[in-house]
């Protein structure tokens, strides 16, 4: 059977026995005669679904008992919305963190439902580095402080988490959530898109503290509160039930490996491996500043912009798939997420290592 090394960055990879247990139980889950798929969402088999995805990821995350956790849809970009209406609440403000595209759409969107201060940006080095945040640069007064945590398309991370006080930290973590071990009381609230490290697309993680739901205002849609998903344990309308299944079966897996602490061993090891070899090399660059690397999405460039197109095409040879970068930084990507091995960054830095002696 064909299976290449997938460095897309979202949809991405899936581990293998995850793929192989969900077919498995496709036709018959758990003697059920039918597949999770077609499960009524209210059905004690699905019931216990839900339920274990929650236990697990609480599990793995260490979430404090007084954050609930919500699987909802509409992906990270509704978050953008749903993060404002929501919490915005009492002062009408918030501070924001523009540190790439992502950050950027978030920022316009928070700025239809109130007042929006920039605190800082990178943008004036082309989004290569993470801005230095103290706590003198937070107003007090704002109803939340919004970061990206990762930014998949320009390969930064937040290295440190900001302090910020009694002001709540919320987090874009779409593309490291799971990656590493994070300190969850430093947040208000962290969402994520499952399509990068938890899942397959269609699913919603956001981990809320308590005490931040209930403060949309009722001429809010129903479906944008956050009160309606967690007074209903997600399930006040139907959720994505086989997003969620898979989760679940994504969660199972990092337990059985050793939990978060273990992959962020083999994802430092792994982004070690391609960074060490791209600085010693003088073919192949990082646009992104040492102290502000991402160790999920990994940029880099050939001075010589030309041999980009062949250096896709002949990885794609190798079995070595989507490795073109975004066209806001060009050159190459590779998203290298919790699925990715150890030997599938191996392999591509054996191929760089031809391509760089065929063509330098
Ligand atoms: C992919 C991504 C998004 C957008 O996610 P959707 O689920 O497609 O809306 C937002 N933020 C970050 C950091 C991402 O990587």
């Amino acid at each position: 059977m064909k299976r290449v090394y997938n460095f897309a960055a979202g949809p991405s990879m899936l581990p293998i026995a995850v793929l192989e247990k969900a077919q498995q139980e496709l036709l018959n889950y758990q003697d059920s005669g039918m597949s999770v798929m077609e499960l009524s969402h209210r059905s004690g088999l699905y019931t216990d679904v839900i339920e274990t995805a929650e236990l697990l990821l609480r599990d793995l995350m260490k979430i404090p008992d007084n954050y609930k956790v919500l699987f909802i849809q509409g992906g990270a970009s509704q978050q953008f919305s749903m993060v404002p209406m929501n919490l915005m609440a009492k002062n009408g403000k918030a501070d924001y963190v523009n540190t790439g595209s992502w950050s950027k759409k978030a920022i316009k969107e928070a700025k239809k439902f109130g007042q929006v201060r920039e605190i800082a940006s990178s943008e004036d080095g082309n989004f290569t580095y993470i801005p230095k945040i103290d706590s003198s640069m937070i107003d007090q007064q704002a109803d939340y402080v919004h970061i990206t945590t990762n930014n998949t398309i320009e390969g930064t991370a937040f290295r440190e988490i900001p302090e910020t006080g009694d002001v709540p930290l919320v987090a874009d973590m779409s593309s490291n959530i799971l990656s590493e071990e994070m300190d969850i009381s430093k947040f208000g609230l962290i969402y994520a898109g499952a399509q990068k490290n938890i899942g397959p697309a269609g699913l919603t993680v956001v981990i809320i503290r308590g005490d931040l739901i209930g403060s949309a205002p009722e001429s809010f849609p129903t479906m944008l509160d956050y009160k309606t998903h967690s007074v209903s344990g997600s399930l006040y309308n139907t959720p994505p039930t086989f997003a969620i299944y898979m989760a679940k079966l994504v969660f199972e897996w990092l337990t059985e490996h050793g939990g978060i602490k273990a992959m962020q061993k083999v994802n430092e090891e792994k982004a070690a491996i391609l960074y060490d070899y791209i600085d010693q090399s003088e073919f192949y660059e990082s646009p992104v500043r040492k102290d502000s690397r991402s160790l999920m999405n990994i940029p880099f460039v050939i001075p010589n912009r030309d041999l980009d197109a062949a250096f896709v095409k002949e990885a794609q040879n190798r079995e070595l798939e989507t490795l073109k970068g975004h066209r806001s930084v060009g050159g190459m990507r590779a998203s290298i997420y919790n699925a990715m091995p150890l030997e599938g960054v191996q392999a591509l830095v054996d191929f760089m290592k031809e391509f760089e002696k065929e063509n330098k």
